[in-house]
């Protein structure tokens, strides 16, 4: 049985004080309402990890993600955060590679596999991102794409280390804009990237890896999305920063 986790990407949104109560919402509600065995993360902005880790308290499904991170462990980064910094607040997983970091902040393949290694070098979860542009899936370049992605971030690890990184595939096109990939579109890649971990590592890693869906996914959408066989949950943007549409989306996991 595959770890099912809904993941909440808070980016770069709200103040101390709604973080807090967002924060402290969704654990209430996780600890009365859901009953099965889904992980629940938030990543909210560095400045309100511990106050959320502090809402989090001793819920036991319920863990702390971060946005981001610098793969060196100290020193004269200026504006950087590292793995032991976020490890000592009590962040847990830590979302890397995101379609957002790569645009905008010009992230390149070798840097986000530098940082996957810091992550797992530190005990942490990396949520590895990869998906393809609205460009790249009209040329239907989309499977080769994003299996190059793997191979040139991901696949330097061995099976031991990679069947400890959760896998998001958000296809660009479906981030923010409210279009979502179909269900079946989702199915297809995430089966696309189960066989390209299969080729490399064998059907029992790729088995065990969790690959997560995210691009516009809402309460309305969520179920039959984590339906398919090949997703076992959701990474959530827009939709996670409400403490009522997050919960129904991890309850429809
Ligand atoms: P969205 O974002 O749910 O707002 O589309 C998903 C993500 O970027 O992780």
């Amino acid at each position: 049985m595959r770890q099912k986790i809904v993941a909440g990407n808070w980016k770069m949104n709200k103040d101390a004080e709604s973080a807090q109560s967002l924060a402290s919402e969704v654990v209430n509600m996780v600890k009365d309402e859901v009953t099965s065995e889904v992980t629940v993360v938030m990543a909210p902005p560095f400045p309100f990890l511990s106050s959320t880790q502090r809402q989090i308290g001793d819920a036991a499904q319920v863990f702390l993600g971060a946005q981001n991170c610098y793969p060196k462990d100290s020193g004269a980064y200026t504006g950087e955060v590292s793995v032991p910094m976020l490890k000592s607040v009590g962040v847990t997983y830590v979302i890397l590679g995101h379609s957002e970091r790569r645009e905008y902040f010009g992230e390149k393949d070798a840097t986000i596999a530098d940082k996957v290694d810091a992550v797992l070098a530190g005990g942490l979860v990396p949520i590895y991102c990869c998906g393809e542009s609205l460009e790249t899936r009209e040329a239907n370049d989309h499977e080769a794409f994003v299996s190059g992605q793997l191979d040139r971030e991901l696949f330097h690890l061995d099976a031991e280390a990679i069947k400890k990184v959760v896998i998001a595939y958000e296809p660009i096109w479906a981030i923010g804009t409210g279009k979502t990939a179909s269900p079946e579109q989702a199915q297809e890649m995430h089966a696309t990237l189960r066989n390209h971990l299969a080729k490399k590592y064998g059907s029992e890693v790729a088995n065990a890896i969790s690959i997560l869906y995210g691009g516009s996914v809402k309460p309305d959408n969520a179920a039959e999305i984590f339906a398919k066989p090949d997703v076992d949950g959701g990474l959530i943007g827009g939709a996670s920063l409400k403490s009522r549409d997050f919960l129904e989306i991890v309850k429809a996991l």
